[in-house]
């Protein structure tokens, strides 16, 4: 059975390439029925930020990305820290010594505290140095000479297949490859990333191994480490940078990468992992079954924007490593806040995600009291009316936080002495033509209304066009015909006339909303 990883290193925030990268082993291992893990990666101790453990967890527990073992879920191949199994990548170390594979480099510029020596690039050459045999490497340790362990790394062209990239040919250049000995063992003891990543990965069971592009050139190490130590290497795939929309690299410094950030702005995790889901892979792919696409449309819907909005079960079904493609993935934020807003009206309709309705109430509930605080009462006491609230505003909200701006106007009258609201009068002749006409119109009409139901209010909307058409005066005196005013020219005047907007809510469902009696003296007073 395949088994997967998701092996971050606990410094920092997690960014939103690390969320892609454990949603892709998510899907993967879900769509193979198999298994995947939370594996910490904390050997580099200087670079440990305090709590991201914790908050890793937590990120990961609100994407829903639900992992099989782990730090704090346990499993049979624990423990899941890195630094808590030391010895183990030290008897491995140890076992390429004694087999003549690995040797002890006692050399000052390379023990130097201080030395990056995860970085093993600039290192000199093994053949500038002759390793101490085993007895004298001995002595030297009893009299507390630090060392590091370092592979003898062979020579030669490397190929390799990986599951993204294809064949991938690493030349056997001497300055890049083949006599660079990467050190295994740090001289306080601890292992460096490759080590442990390949000890890992071996004893983990790992078939899969799936993570960023960046690791690719790390490639050789690995499978020069699995062939040393007669291992049978996992296979491997590195998913495409996530680039902004310029190409440049996605950094702190060019815009927003913590995966927190937008929960904090209100993003919905399933559009987050549905956006993610997307990236650097062909999305026709989801709409075909993994034997080429002649049947079995996954059941996600495109739309005539082109994208496509999946819940977590659709990728799953439609996932095929195959599909993933090698060019850099750029990160499109409208379209992010797109599929927000068509996540929030899926858990509103309930149907394919499964539920989620809860949620939304229980999350803009407080936005809502903080913004209309003569309302806590209500909203705290009736979830169906906080519903109701988001289902009018859904169409104007990009996400949940949004929701108490655009309900603005179903609990305040309109301000039209506004700077906002002057400018959108005097710019949209759709608003201002007529507007005195078609408020006037409606005022009356609604104003005797007898039954306030949606099918009445619809009807006198429905009607407005061709009453005011009738009234207007011949357009010159020899009686030429009049101009057929239409129904968008009827209807936004009369939304601005209740809320001084250009959008929002379906006016029937607004003026159902507000009732009768606020409905008729809100375009009363428009009309002063
Ligand atoms: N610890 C590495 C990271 O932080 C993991 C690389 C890998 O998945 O092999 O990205």
């Amino acid at each position: 059975p395949a088994r997967l990883r998701f092996a971050p290193s606990p410094t920092g925030y997690l960014h939103l390439g690390g969320l892609r990268t454990a949603l892709f082993n998510h899907l993967y291992a879900r769509a193979l029925g198999g298994k995947w893990i939370l594996r910490i990666e904390d050997t580099d101790q200087t670079r440990l930020v305090p709590g991201s453990v914790a908050a890793l967890q937590e990120t990961l527990e609100w994407a829903k990305l639900d992992y099989d073992e782990g730090p704090s879920t346990g499993g049979s191949y624990g423990p899941y820290v890195q630094s808590e199994r030391l010895d183990l990548y030290r008897a491995y170390a140890e076992k390429l010594v004694s087999e003549g594979k690995a040797y002890r480099d006692f050399r000052a510029e390379v023990v130097a505290p201080g030395t990056d020596v995860s970085r093993t690039k600039h290192m000199p050459l093994r053949d500038n140095y002759i390793p101490p045999s085993e007895s004298e490497a001995k002595h030297l340790i009893s009299l507390n000479k630090p060392c590091v362990v370092r592979l003898k790394a062979p020579s030669g062209a490397l190929d390799h297949h990986d599951l993204v990239y294809g064949d991938v040919h690493f030349p056997a250049d001497p300055q890049r490859h083949g006599t660079e000995d990467p050190i295994l063992l740090k001289s306080n003891g601890w292992p460096t990333y490759h080590l442990a990543n390949v000890v890992d990965d071996h004893e983990m069971g790992i078939t899969h191994v799936l993570r960023g592009e960046e690791w690719l050139p790390s490639l050789p190490k690995h499978l020069w480490l699995y062939r040393a130590l007669g291992l049978q290497e996992p296979k491997f795939a590195h998913l495409p940078l996530l680039v902004n929309a310029d190409g440049t690299k996605l950094s702190k410094r060019t815009g927003d990468v913590r995966v927190e950030s937008y929960r904090e702005k209100g993003v919905e995790p399933e559009a987050l992992c549905n956006f993610l889901g997307l990236m650097g892979y062909n999305n026709l792919a989801y709409h075909q079954s993994a034997d080429g696409g002649k049947e079995g449309r996954v059941e996600g819907e495109k739309d005539e924007t082109g994208y496509d909005v999946l819940t977590m079960q659709e990728m799953i079904r439609g996932f095929d490593i195959s599909h993933v493609n090698r060019s850099r993935a750029t990160v499109d934020l409208p379209k992010l806040y797109y599929l927000n807003a068509r996540h929030l009206a899926l858990k509103l309709e309930d149907t394919r995600t499964g539920g989620g309705r809860d949620d939304l109430v229980a999350k803009v509930t407080p936005k809502l009291v903080e913004a209309f605080p003569d309302l806590a009462k209500k909203f705290e006491t009736d979830p169906g009316f906080v519903e109701s609230v988001i289902v009018l505003t859904k169409g104007t909200s990009a996400t949940l936080y949004d929701v108490p701006e655009s309900a603005h106007s179903l609990f305040r009258r309109p301000d039209f002495t506004s700077s906002e609201a002057q400018e959108l009068f005097t710019r949209s002749s759709l608003i201002n033509t007529h507007f005195a006409d078609a408020v006037r119109q409606a005022y009356e009409q609604y104003s005797t209304l007898e039954e306030w139901s949606r099918e009445a209010i619809h009807r006198v909307i429905a009607d407005l066009p061709k009453l005011l058409s009738d009234a207007q005066p011949p357009k010159d005196v020899g009686g030429g015909a009049k101009t057929k005013v239409k129904k968008a020219a009827v209807l936004a005047p009369l939304r601005f006339a209740i809320s001084a907007r250009e959008r929002g809510a379906p006016l029937a469902d607004l003026f159902l909303f507000l009732g009768k009696e606020e409905s008729v003296q809100r375009l009363n007073a428009a009309l002063e």
